[in-house]
């Protein structure tokens, strides 16, 4: 798996993080513990191209100062319900059979009970984590169609592998989150969106799918050249514009168009599934979920209310 040279780091500084977000888009609140910096498996419109100096991956892997991180964290917020994630900078389950990174914090998690922490991976494989799990890990998939799969995340796992994950974490106590993120735009796309929702109606327990994204493809100026370079017809498809932010991403007007469609499938299978968007404005909100989500004050309390709903009194 990890072809890539591993290093191990001092940990110090700031591992646990506010989410970047986006300039003048509407951001979560997510918190991410960069334990690992870099992945092995390569997708080819992975953003950390661009972001990360390093051709190695570098492991932080003193846990008792990220979980004294965390726990910093969790109790200076009085307001909200805080959620956590490892899968920013990495993915958080590539390497974790080999280093075991998220026994403990699953365990910090269970007992604090006070906030989430998410896995998020691209990567199908808990066997080594299910006797450890409880209601406050989040196990999640980033979900794409099979032929997104096959072409641009060639080193991961299959989508039939990743709902039976998803579903084993189900089975075994835990809400699961997916991420349809990022959306990428190909001939016949639409086609195999519905099948993948399909896949995802039969397969999951649809009550127990605390969140799912929808972020359509979106990337640095610099690796739109490198797409070019290495041919990747895929990620080109599309009309797109340079953002504020500095990011390439489709114009609006198809951002609407697809994520309506998405959101539109997803709710024909469960009409209680919170769906969000991830990195955009008020108004493609409005019109996608007819919804108005002025900031992200607003966002973070749909999360805090969505949670309570599944979690009562028990955090
Ligand atoms: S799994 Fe995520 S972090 Fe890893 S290469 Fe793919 S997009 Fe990048």
């Amino acid at each position: 798996m990890n072809s890539l040279k591993v290093e191990h780091a001092a940990s110090q500084g700031d591992i646990v993080r506010d989410c970047p977000g986006t300039k003048n888009h509407i951001c979560c609140g997510y918190k991410t513990i960069d334990l690992i910096e870099g992945c092995a498996l390569s997708c080819s419109y992975c953003i950390l191209k661009a972001y990360l100096n390093s051709p190695s991956i570098t492991i932080h892997d003193d846990i008792p100062y990220v979980i004294s991180q965390i726990d910093e964290m969790i109790k200076k917020e009085t307001g909200h319900i805080l959620r956590f994630g490892t899968g920013e900078l990495s993915d958080s389950l590539a390497l974790d059979r080999q280093y075991e990174l998220n026994r403990p914090l699953i365990k910090f998690f269970g007992e604090r009970k006070r906030a989430l922490i998410e896995l998020k991976s691209k990567w199908a494989y808990i066997d080594h984590l299910v006797p450890h799990l409880n209601p406050y890990t989040i196990i999640s998939f980033s979900v794409s169609p099979q032929r997104i799969i096959d072409q641009e995340e060639k080193r991961t796992s299959p989508l039939y592998k990743r709902l039976k994950t998803a579903r084993k974490a189900q089975d075994a106590g835990c809400l699961v989150g997916l991420h349809f993120d990022p959306v990428i735009v190909y001939p016949g796309f639409e086609r195999d969106y519905r099948y993948l929702i399909d896949d995802i109606g039969r397969l999951l327990d649809m009550d127990r799918i605390i969140w799912i994204s929808l972020g359509m493809l979106r990337f640095p100026q610099k690796l739109f050249s490198h797409f070019i370079g290495n041919n990747r017809k895929n990620l080109l498809h599309g009309e797109f514009i340079r953002g504020e932010d500095g990011k390439m991403r489709y114009i609006k007007q198809q951002r609407i168009k697809i994520y309506s469609m998405l959101y539109r499938l997803l709710k024909s299978k469960n009409k209680g599934l919170f769906i969000y968007l991830c990195m955009e404005r008020e108004d493609v909100w409005r019109k996608v979920t007819g919804m108005t989500v002025r900031d992200n004050e607003a966002l973070i309390g749909l999360f805090d209310e969505r949670i309570k709903n599944l979690y009562g009194g028990n955090i």
